[in-house]
């Protein structure tokens, strides 16, 4: 499997390195054109739309430094006090970080264009934002889930004086509703995720190189479908087979790229 995706990634490189001799204006324009005339939009964002508004860490796949790539379930099973109390200290920093213009960007565009955010972020800014659809492909961390049922439930504690959360379902310790290190994705969200590229018209990929399975397939399905697929980032790796590359920061480009 993992060279069946180097050498996917290695055509697409070629791809869309034959495409980038358009200017970053014409980009933009024709950006603004696909995304207007589209009836299905789907846009997949990562770790750099978040990062205009102070987000420290942002999916276990973007938090090298974090202590997130060493949370399993396992360790939360050997240790719940101490992995609640690190994402704890998590939720206290991320009540301090506000939505930026690019995620509130995204929101206003949802109002005349309804599209589906899907976001490997865990900091529910694009929920925040107000925007009506969005989809958390690795959970949120505003959320709890049920050990025992898989129930979620919506929470905002930063701490818990009483004691580790327990579900009001089953009674059972609750864990972060987050996909931590070897946890599967969700597979009624990946099941949706996967469905609603297949049938878009553009896909917009903002502030993520998608280079982590199975995010990483979904640019390649959109392009098999017929659908447009741009990119913005600053500094995008190749990873994403997109018809438009425009190299800029989510809050630098998206409040004029959507505003239509
Ligand atoms: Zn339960």
């Amino acid at each position: 499997m993992q060279k069946f995706s180097i050498a996917i990634l290695t055509t697409c490189c070629e791809v869309k390195m034959a495409r980038q001799v358009q200017n970053f204006a014409d980009c933009m324009v024709e950006a603004q054109r696909i995304l207007s005339a589209a009836e299905r939009v789907v846009v997949l964002t990562g770790a750099g739309i978040s990062a205009a508004s102070g987000v420290p860490i942002n999916s276990v796949n973007h938090s090298d430094t974090s202590f997130l790539t060493t949370v399993t379930t396992e360790t939360f099973s050997q240790d719940p006090e101490e992995v609640w109390r690190l994402h704890l200290g998590l939720r206290e920093q991320l009540l301090w970080c506000p939505t930026n213009v690019a995620h509130q960007a995204l929101a206003t565009y949802a109002m005349d264009h309804p599209h589906v955010v899907l976001t490997q972020n865990i900091d529910g800014l694009h929920e925040a934002s107000g925007h009506p659809k969005v989809v958390a492909l690795h959970g949120t961390l505003w959320a709890n889930r049920c050990t025992a049922c898989g129930k979620i439930r919506h929470d905002r504690a930063y701490e818990y004086p009483q004691g580790l959360p327990h579900s009001p379902c089953c009674q059972a310790l609750e864990r972060p509703n987050i996909v931590w290190m070897g946890d599967h994705l969700n597979g009624d969200v990946l099941g949706y995720a996967f469905h609603a590229v297949s049938l878009c018209q553009a896909l917009l990929v903002v502030g993520t190189s998608a280079h982590v399975q199975p995010v990483s397939r979904f640019a390649f399905l959109a392009r098999e479908r017929g659908a447009a697929v741009i990119e913005v980032n600053p500094d995008p790796e190749g990873f994403v087979p997109a018809n438009i590359v425009i190299k800029a920061r989510a809050e630098d480009v998206l409040p004029q790229l959507l505003s239509m």
